[in-house]
C-alpha cells in the first residue's frame, strides 16, 4: 500500500539514497507553520483584537489554508516492548527536518515530510500547542476548525484528543485543553460557548449526551452550505469543569453504548462540536466618529456577531478500513466503519487530486466534515502510528492518508452576520431618547423664544417713545426758533423801510418794490428764456429730422420733385423759425444780462442804503481826473462786474453788441459800458476785440443811445494810456471828431468830449490828435452849451495845454502851440467867465500851462482878438472869481507880465528876463 508511486509522497531510497528530496509543493509553502501564533492569552492575537472588518478580504473572499498535517508517534507499550525486543521501530523520526522514515525492511526505507513530526516523548502540551492551538486561535477569530485524529486503533488518538488527565493535568488531551482556551478569551456578557457531543457509528449519529438521542440527522442549509445538526443536545459552557463534567458523561455514554452493541469504542467516530458565538463591535474606529459626532447617546457596540464552529474528531480506527471482519455484526460494522473511512479518503484524494467531483455526499462523516476538508475551516489533521513493525503495514497507509490530506486546500473565511436585531433594538431605544431630549430642546427653545420677543417688543416701544418724545421736543423747539427769527425779521424790515424812507429822497431811485419788481421780472425773463430755449431745440431738432428726410429723398430714385420742393419749403420755414427764434433768444439773453446788471446794482444800492448818503454824483473831483462814469445805468456805483462776467462770458457779451437787433445792441453796450468803467475790466475788454466793436457802433446814427453810451465805453477806456493809442490806431479820433460834431445829445457829446479830453492827456497823440481835427472837434462841442460838455472840452484843452508845456520844458518841442493855432484861446476868452467852478479851474489850468511854455505873447498875436478886450476880461475875472491864494498869485503874476509885455511894446515876447512864477499846488 505503502507506494511510492501512488501516494505522491517521496520515499527515500533507502541507504542508497536513490532519488533526492522532492521539493515542497506551493501549497506546504504558502501555509503558515503549526507552530503556534506568537501571542500569549494576556495579549490576544492582533487578528482577533484589530479585528478586522466584516467587508474585510478575509471575510468576503478568504484566505487560503491547506489542511496541516502532524505525525505522532505512540511510544511502545508493554506488549510491544516485550514482543517486538529483538526489532527495531518500522518508523525512524527526524522531527527536527519534520521528516519520518518508514523502514521497508532492513535496507530500504521510504521517507515522508509532515507539518510536523512529533516522537514518542512529545507532551500533550506540546502536541496540543502545534497541532490544535492555531486553530482555536481562529476559531476564537471566527473562522470555522477542525483537529481530527486518524490512525490504527490504539496509536493513541483517544488519547491525544480525549484525555481528560484526571489523575495527571499534562496528559490533558486536545478537548480539554482548546476548552480551557475558548472559555479564556470569550467575555462571558457578550459571548457564548455551547457544546454538542455525538457519535456516529454505522451511519448513525448518536448524541452522546442524551444517548436515547440516537439517530440524529444531519441538515444542510441549502443557501450557505452549512451543515447543522438540530437534533442533538447543545449544552452552554461557562467554565472549565462543567467541559469536563460533561465530556467525562459523554466518554461514559460512549462506553455504555459500545458496552450494549457490544463494540469497542475504537470503532465509532467520536465527535465534540465547540459552537462559539462571539460579538464585535464592528469598525470600531469609524462608527465611534460618527456616533460621536452625532449624539453621545448613540454608541452602537457589539454589532457584529461571529458564530464560528470548532469541530474535535476522533476518528474510528482505520485498520477496519482495510481488514474486513469475518463475522456477521463485524462484517456490518466493518462496512459501516469503511464506508465512512474510505468516504472520507475517497474525498481527500479527490480533493487532492483537485477533481472535479468530491463524493462528499457519500458518508455521513463526510457530509458532517464538509467544511473541514475543501471547506472554509481550517483544518488539522494528526496521524497517530504505532512503533511496532508487525503493523507497518497499518502504519504505511495512515501515513499515505496523511501525506493526501497534505494537499488538501481550504478557503478560510470569517463566519459573521451583522447582528441587525440588535442594533435595530439599540436604535429604536436611542431614537426614543433623542425624540425626548429633542423635545426638551423644541420647549426650551419655543420659551426662549418667547421670551426675546417680549424683551424686543418692550425695547421697541420703548424707543418709540424716546423718539417720540425727542421728536415733539425739536418741533417746539424749531417752531420757538422759527417764530424768534420771523420776528427779528420783521423788525429789521421795520427799521430798514424806516431807513429807505430816509434814504429814499436821496437815491430817488432804488427801493425794496423795485428790486422785488425787478427780481419778479428776472424771473419770468428766465422762465421765458427756458421756453424759448427748448422751443429753439424742439425746432432744432425738428429741422434735423426733416434734413435727414431730406437727404433721404435726395437720394437716387426716391421721392419726387413737388416732394422734394415741398419739403425744401418746409426747411426754409424752419430755417427761418429758428432764426427768428434765435434772435428771439438773443434779445432776451440781452434784456437779462441788463436785468441781471441792474439787479445787482439795486441790490447794492440796498445794502449801501443805510450808511452811504446816496452818491455823489459826477462830482467835480472825478471831472478832474477824467473818470467819466457811465451815469446811463450806473448811477454812480461801480458795476458788479466779475459776476456778470463768470455768468455770461465777455466773449458772448461783446458778441452781443453785433446783433442785428438794436435793442440787444443797446444792452449790450449799456453792459460793456459799464464793464468798461472799471480799470480791471478795460484790458480784457480791448483784447477782446471790444474797442473796435464800440467804436464801429459810434459810427452808426440810428440810434442816439447806443451812440451815447458806445461814447461814454470809449470814454472810459481811454483812460488807459495804453488804449489811449489804440483807439487812435483804430480811427477813433476822427470817429470821436465826427460824433462830435454831428451830434446834439448833450449827453453824448458829453462823453465824446470826455474821451477826447482823455486822449488830449497823451503826450504822444498831440500831433495825431490835431491833424485828425480833435482839438477842433472838442472847441467845437461848444455850441451844445451845456456846462458838463464844456466842463469836459475845457478839461481837453488844460490836458493838451500841459502836454504842451511839457514838452516845452523838456526841450522836445518849440515853435507855436497847436492849442493856440487850432483857435483855443476865443474859447479860452469865452469861457474864462464860465459860472460852472470846473470850467474855469481848467481854463485857469490851460492858461498857466500857456504861460509856463513861456507862450503867452501868443495871446497877443491872435490878432483877430482885440487885446484890450482879453486883458480886460481877463482881469475882470481874475479879480472876482478867484478865491485862492495861488491862483491869484497866478494871475497877477500874468496880468503884471502882460502889462510888462505892452509896455515894453511886445517886441520881444520871449525874452530870457521873463519871470514866472506859478504856484499851482492843486
Ligand atoms: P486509540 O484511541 O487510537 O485506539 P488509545 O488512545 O486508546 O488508542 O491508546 C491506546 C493505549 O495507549 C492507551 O492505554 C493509551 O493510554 C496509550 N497511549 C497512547 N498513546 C500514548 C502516548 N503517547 N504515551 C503514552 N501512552 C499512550
Ligand atoms: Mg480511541
Amino acid at each position: 500500500m505503502a507506494s511510492s508511486s501512488s501516494s505522491g509522497a517521496f520515499r527515500n531510497g533507502g541507504s542508497s539514497a536513490q532519488r533526492p528530496l522532492k521539493p515542497l509543493t506551493a501549497s506546504n509553502l504558502k501555509s503558515t507553520s503549526f507552530k503556534s501564533r506568537a501571542h500569549s492569552s494576556h495579549a490576544p492575537p492582533p487578528f482577533r483584537r484589530s479585528y478586522p472588518s466584516t467587508f474585510s478580504a478575509a471575510a468576503v473572499d478568504g484566505v487560503p489554508g491547506r489542511v496541516r498535517v502532524a505525525v505522532r508517534l505512540r511510544p511502545r507499550n508493554a506488549e510491544e516492548l516485550a514482543a517486538d525486543a529483538d526489532f527495531d521501530d518500522c518508523v525512524e523520526l527526524k522531527p527536527e527536518l519534520k521528516r519520518l522514515k518508514l523502514r521497508k525492511n532492513n535496507w530500504d526505507a521510504d521517507t515522508y515530510e509532515f507539518d510536523d513530526v512529533l516522537t514518542e516523548f512529545a507532551s500533550q502540551k506540546r502536541v496540543y500547542e502545534v497541532v490544535a492551538k492555531p486553530v482555536v486561535e481562529s476559531v476564537l477569530d471566527g473562522y470555522n476548525g477542525t483537529v481530527m485524529a486518524y490512525g490504527q486503533t490504539g496509536t493513541g488518538k483517544t488519547f491525544t484528543l480525549g484525555h481528560l488527565g484526571d489523575d495527571d493535568t499534562a496528559s490533558r488531551g486536545i478537548m480539554v485543553r482548546a476548552m480551557e482556551d475558548v472559555l479564556a478569551d470569550i467575555s462571558p456578557e457578550t459571548d457564548s460557548v455551547s457544546v454538542s457531543y455525538l457519535q456516529l457509528y454505522m451511519e448513525a449519529v448518536q448524541d452522546l449526551l442524551v444517548p436515547a438521542n440516537d439517530n440524529i440527522s444531519i441538515v444542510e442549509d441549502p443557501k450557505t452550505g452549512d451543515v447543522s445538526l438540530p437534533g442533538a443536545t447543545v449544552v452552554q459552557i461557562r467554565d472549565q469543569q462543567s467541559i469536563l463534567e460533561l465530556l467525562r458523561l459523554g466518554e461514559a455514554h460512549r462506553i455504555a453504548a459500545n458496552t450494549k452493541l457490544n463494540t469497542e469504542s475504537s470503532r465509532s467516530h467520536a465527535i465534540l462540536m465547540v459552537h462559539v458565538k462571539k460579538s464585535f463591535s464592528g469598525r470600531e474606529d469609524a462608527l465611534s466618529s460618527e456616533t460621536d459626532n452625532a449624539s453621545p447617546l448613540v454608541k452602537p457596540s457589539k454589532l457584529i456577531v461571529r458564530k464560528s464552529k470548532l469541530v474535535l474528531v476522533d476518528l474510528a480506527g482505520s485498520e477496519r478500513v482495510h481488514k474486513s471482519g469475518s463475522e456477521g455484526h463485524m462484517l456490518e460494522e466493518a462496512k459501516s466503519i469503511n464506508l465512512s473511512l474510505s468516504a472520507l479518503g475517497k474525498c481527500i484524494n479527490a480533493l487532492a487530486e483537485n477533481s472535479p467531483h468530491v463524493p462528499i455526499r457519500d458518508s455521513k462523516l463526510t457530509r458532517l466534515l464538509k467544511d473541514s476538508f475543501g471547506g472554509t475551516a481550517r483544518t488539522s489533521l494528526i496521524v497517530t502510528i504505532g512503533p511496532s513493525p508487525r503493523h507497518r503495514g497499518e502504519t504505511s497507509s495512515t501515513i499515505l492518508f496523511g501525506q493526501r490530506a497534505m494537499k488538501v486546500e481550504n478557503m478560510l473565511k470569517i463566519k459573521e452576520e451583522f447582528d441587525y436585531k440588535s442594533l435595530s433594538r439599540k436604535l429604536e431605544i436611542q431614537v426614543d431618547k433623542l425624540i425626548a431630549e429633542n423635545e426638551r430642546q423644541q420647549k426650551a427653545f419655543d420659551s426662549e423664544v418667547e421670551r426675546l420677543n417680549q424683551e424686543a417688543q418692550n425695547r421697541i416701544a420703548e424707543v418709540e417713545r424716546n423718539f417720540a418724545e425727542a421728536l415733539e421736543k425739536e418741533r417746539l423747539k424749531c417752531q420757538m426758533e422759527y417764530m424768534e427769527s420771523v420776528k427779528e425779521l420783521e423788525e429789521k424790515l421795520v427799521g430798514n423801510q424806516l431807513g429807505h424812507d430816509r434814504d429814499g429822497f436821496i437815491n430817488g431811485n432804488c427801493n425794496g418794490e423795485e428790486l422785488g419788481s425787478v427780481s419778479e421780472e428776472v424771473s419770468e425773463l428766465r422762465k421765458l428764456l427756458q421756453n424759448e430755449t427748448q422751443l429753439r431745440k424742439a425746432a432744432e431738432d425738428e429741422l434735423n429730422k426733416l434734413k435727414s428726410q431730406f437727404e433721404q429723398f435726395m437720394q437716387p430714385g426716391a421721392g419726387g420733385d413737388t416732394e422734394i420742393i415741398r419739403l425744401h419749403k418746409i426747411l426754409e420755414d424752419e430755417a427761418y423759425k429758428k432764426k427768428s427764434l434765435e434772435e428771439e433768444v438773443a434779445i432776451l439773453q440781452s434784456q437779462l444780462l441788463q436785468l441781471t446788471f441792474e439787479a445787482g446794482q439795486s441790490n447794492k444800492s440796498l445794502e449801501r442804503s443805510g450808511s452811504a448818503n446816496g452818491f455823489n454824483g459826477v462830482d467835480s473831483r472825478m471831472s478832474q481826473v477824467g473818470h467819466l462814469q457811465f451815469k446811463e445805468t450806473l448811477k454812480g456805483q461801480k458795476a458788479p462786474t466779475a459776476p456778470l462776467y463768470e455768468h455770461v462770458g465777455l466773449q458772448k457779451i461783446l458778441s452781443l453788441l453785433e446783433s442785428e437787433d438794436a435793442n440787444v445792441r443797446i444792452h449790450a453796450v449799456k453792459v460793456v459800458a459799464n464793464l468798461a468803467a472799471e480799470e480791471a475790466n478795460q484790458e480784457k475788454i480791448v483784447e477782446s476785440g471790444g474797442l473796435a466793436s464800440l467804436l464801429m457802433l459810434l459810427r452808426s446814427f440810428e440810434d442816439e443811445t447806443i451812440r451815447r453810451v458806445a461814447a461814454g465805453a470809449i470814454a472810459n477806456l481811454a483812460m488807459n494810456e495804453a488804449n489811449q493809442e489804440l483807439i487812435m490806431v483804430q480811427g477813433g479820433i476822427s470817429l470821436l471828431s465826427i460824433t462830435a460834431s454831428d451830434a446834439e445829445d448833450p449827453q453824448t457829446l458829453r462823453m465824446v468830449a470826455g474821451a477826447i479830453a482823455n486822449l488830449c492827456g497823451n503826450d504822444k497823440l498831440q500831433m495825431k490828435l490835431r491833424s485828425e481835427g480833435g482839438i477842433r472837434a472838442l472847441l467845437g462841442m461848444e455850441r451844445c452849451g451845456h456846462p458838463d460838455v464844456l466842463s469836459q472840452v475845457a478839461r481837453g484843452i488844460a490836458n493838451f495845454a500841459k502836454c504842451e508845456s511839457r514838452s516845452s520844458t523838456q526841450g522836445l518841442k518849440s515853435g507855436r502851440s497847436l492849442l493856440i493855432e487850432d483857435g483855443a484861446l476865443p474859447w479860452i476868452v469865452q469861457n474864462a467867465n464860465n459860472e460852472a467852478a470846473p470850467i474855469r479851474r481848467h481854463i485857469e489850468l490851460a492858461l498857466c500851462h500857456l504861460a509856463q511854455q513861456g507862450k503867452c505873447h501868443f495871446l497877443f498875436s491872435v490878432r483877430k482878438t482885440p487885446f484890450d478886450l482879453l486883458l480886460e476880461m481877463l482881469n475882470l475875472y481874475l479879480r472876482s472869481k478867484c478865491k485862492r491864494n495861488d491862483q491869484w498869485r497866478c494871475t497877477l503874476g500874468a496880468s503884471s507880465y502882460l502889462t510888462r509885455l505892452f509896455s515894453r511894446g511886445h517886441k520881444n515876447p520871449c525874452s530870457s528876463d521873463f519871470e514866472f512864477k506859478f504856484h499851482l499846488q492843486v
